[in-house]
């Protein structure tokens, strides 16, 4: 009897530390998720498709530009039938189109594929003595090496640029190409000197090998929003960068004939650094 009663005593005992436990975790969690949602959300890195898509030929346009901004209000891109590259800064969206022109885009125009995210300033550099692409590459390289290269990482760099070299694309028509073809004879190129502005900067983990480009992929828009591109090169004597760190990552695939056909088991890793580099 007497064992009975302090079995049911433990067992009661078991019983409200389970509850309580039961109830800490829950409030934690729940604690967590009500104070991390905001930040949660805006550490996210949002993708529109694959790379590996564009690069196949599927220019088609799957998100709006209404929609990528419910994403994101900084990023890089490009937009329905390759017709420019897209620069997203402040929650605007901006197109460098293949005339060398910028205009801010329409809601409803589409984008095939695209990298935005909420930018939160975690940190703030400044670099000197940037020869080319490279030394900033490098230069970033090393900081966020501090942080972990396993991450994802969106920068805006600043500052007058001695030189920018930027490309941009005619858009396309259907039947779509593949983008290295595209790009030996639709790719247009503008440079420039002296020009202040803004370069929008994704760096993608080596594990995204199959999703994207793995390390650094750059946009510009001038100050005076008149000049833009895809960043092929560029120089400068100093620069900020503002750090955003994400540690989640989201991707939004679309649904059409060309992206659910695709044969992903083919490599196109050299297809990707050539329309990256610009070098068709
Ligand atoms: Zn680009």
């Amino acid at each position: 009897m007497q064992h009975f009663i302090t079995e049911k005593r433990s067992l009661g005992h078991a019983l409200l530390l389970a509850m309580s436990l039961f109830f800490i975790i829950f409030s934690s969690i729940n604690a967590q998720t009500t104070s991390d949602n905001s930040s949660a959300e805006r550490d996210v890195i949002n993708q529109v498709s694959l790379l590996q898509g564009l690069t196949f030929g599927d220019y088609n346009g799957s998100v709006s530009v209404a929609q990528l901004k419910e994403l994101g209000d900084t990023g890089i891109g490009t937009f329905d039938a390759l017709n420019g590259e897209l620069i997203m800064l402040e929650g605007i969206v901006y197109r460098a189109a293949y005339d060398g022109t910028i205009e801010v885009v329409a809601d409803e125009e589409t984008i095939p594929f695209s990298n935005v995210t909420f930018f939160d300033n975690d940190e703030n550099i400044q670099i000197s003595g940037i020869d080319n692409v490279n030394t900033l590459k490098e230069k970033l390289n090393e900081k966020i090496s501090q942080t972990g290269d396993n991450r994802f990482y969106m920068v805006k760099v600043e500052g007058v640029f001695n030189t920018m070299q930027v490309r941009s694309e005619l858009p396309q028509e259907k039947p779509y190409k593949p983008l290295a073809v595209v790009l030996e004879t639709d790719q247009t190129f503008f440079d420039y000197e002296n020009i202040e502005g803004t370069v929008v900067g994704l760096y993608c983990p080596e594990f995204m090998n199959d999703l994207n480009a793995v390390g650094w992929h750059f946009h510009f828009i001038s100050d005076d929003r008149q000049s833009g591109g895809h960043v092929l090169n560029l120089s400068a004597k100093d620069i900020e960068v503002s750090i955003d760190q994400s540690d989640y990552f989201a991707m939004v695939l679309p649904d059409n004939e060309m992206f659910n056909n695709f044969d992903l088991t083919i490599d196109q890793s050299e297809d990707i650094k050539k329309v990256e580099t610009g070098e068709g």
